[in-house]
């Protein structure tokens, strides 16, 4: 039997205060709620309604990766700056990078990224060509010196990253992992819930256009996208040619849109995938031996989501006046009881029986606090689980549970075995 999880011992502070700070939905929500709790600027302590959001994204994040073969491990967050000597990144990454150094003077940096890691791990185990490909992953926390950090979690200093890097023969074995991977990303993002855009996006030097950002629409977005409204519905494999950029390769005079086939819209970055062809494995010695004996220097490319940062994606597509309305996806709950007169022996009975069945397929966070009865419905809303239980005691008086559905707000009425049934399909 599960741990009966009672609002009473939960911990999440919601709270009616907004700091002057948060601009935009999904950070007044987050505060609100309890979910984040601001350590300094773009820092965020994690508090148990969010750490669930958390973890649910986590795990649609590693089980589509495990379905295309994906190696999950954790890199150090702590790299020694030898290693970004090395590719020639430690200089040129500036400002954005959080130096560290040692008792022993030793130099240290905390991950913003972590090819260089990938290919020092990759060197040192992968020595034939037969252990090609070779996909590794995690899911940890980076920290950048962003120079604007803002909006909450969504552009933070200290954020939480999905990071993959492949390593392949050649390149079209890097091609087909590219596909691959972008095809797992938009059934991760569907998962959630979510409408992600894949737009084609530059990769700098090497690699044509072989880099996508995926992108979910939302008014409060820092990108401006020019797209075709075929993405909205088009399939995985469709999704790879149809045409999607942002406002900085947008040219109207060359665009193959037709007036009613282009739709103009804000977006919130929330992955990126890239090839880059042999930039690491050379700059860093990563080779193995083919057939003949021959170095072959793999072919790389990088992916990465936005863990932490949509957190408050989601939030951004899916709230209303009242609060956030969580996709079942992703809900840190699935329900929420609401039991409103908590010294009702009626109202308690019933909210027993209800618990006691119920979490037995679902997660179910009742509210069994000693608050008013607005205070209770307000919080429900504010939070956002996807179906609240509610328990009063003049309905309970008659056997008549509402059920009410966050996203809709329509509440039906039901007796105690067909609210059983209704969850029970
Ligand atoms: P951006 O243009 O938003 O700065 P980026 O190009 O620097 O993103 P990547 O290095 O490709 O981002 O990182 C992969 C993903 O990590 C991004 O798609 C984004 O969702 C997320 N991300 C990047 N920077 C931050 C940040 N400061 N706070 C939260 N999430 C971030
Ligand atoms: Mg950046």
């Amino acid at each position: 039997m599960v741990k009966l999880m009672l609002f009473s011992k939960f911990f999440a502070p919601t709270s009616k205060d907004i700091p002057s700070d948060a601009k935009i939905a999904s950070h007044r929500l987050m505060i609100r709620a309890g979910m984040i709790s601001k350590t300094a600027s773009g820092i965020y302590c994690w508090l148990p309604l969010a750490v669930r959001v958390l973890e649910k994204i986590e795990k649609i994040i590693c089980e589509e990766q495990e379905k295309i073969g994906a190696n999950k491990v954790f890199f150090s967050t702590i790299q020694p700056a030898e290693l970004w000597i090395e590719s020639g990144r430690y200089d040129a990454y500036g400002k954005e990078m959080l130096r560290i150094t040692d008792r022993k003077n030793g130099q240290f940096l905390y991950s913003p990224t972590n090819e260089e890691q990938a290919t020092d791990i990759f060197r040192k185990y992968i020595k034939s060509y037969k252990e090609l490909p070779t996909i590794l992953y995690q899911i940890h926390w980076k920290f950048r010196d962003e120079i604007r950090p803002r909006f909450g979690v969504m552009r933070g200093r200290e954020f939480l990253m999905k990071d993959g890097y492949s390593f392949a023969l050649d390149y079209n074995d890097a091609k087909e992992i590219y596909k691959k991977i972008f095809k797992s990303y938009i059934k991760t993002f569907r998962r959630m819930g979510l409408t992600p855009i894949p737009v084609q996006a530059d990769s700098g030097a090497i690699g044509g256009n072989m880099s996508h950002e995926f992108q979910i629409l939302a008014n409060t977005g820092e990108s401006t996208l020019y797209f075709d409204k075929k993405v909205l519905t088009a399939n995985e494999e469709e999704l790879m040619t149809v045409f999607a950029v942002t406002d900085e390769k947008y040219n109207s005079k060359t665009s193959p849109l037709s007036e009613e086939a282009l739709q103009i819209s804000k977006g919130i970055e929330v992955g990126h995938i890239f090839y880059f062809g042999k930039k690491y494995s050379e700059a860093m010695n990563a080779f193995v031996l083919g057939e003949k004996g021959e170095k072959i220097y793999p072919e790389m490319g990088s992916y990465g989501i936005g863990v932490s940062r949509l957190i408050a994606a989601i939030i951004e597509a899916f709230h209303d006046e009242r609060g956030i309305i969580w996709p079942e996806a992703v809900a840190p709950f699935d329900i929420t009881i609401l039991n409103l007169h908590t010294k009702n022996e009626k109202c308690c009975d019933i909210a027993n029986k209800v618990y006691e069945f119920l979490s037995k397929q679902k997660e179910i966070l009742y509210d069994d606090r000693e608050i008013s009865v607005g205070e209770k419905l307000c919080d429900a809303d504010l939070i956002g689980i996807p179906w609240q239980i509610i328990i009063g005691q003049k309905k309970a008086s008659q056997n008549i549970i509402e059920l009410k559905n966050r996203s809709t707000s329509e509440i039906t009425e039901l007796n105690l075995d067909k609210l059983i049934e209704r969850f029970s399909k």
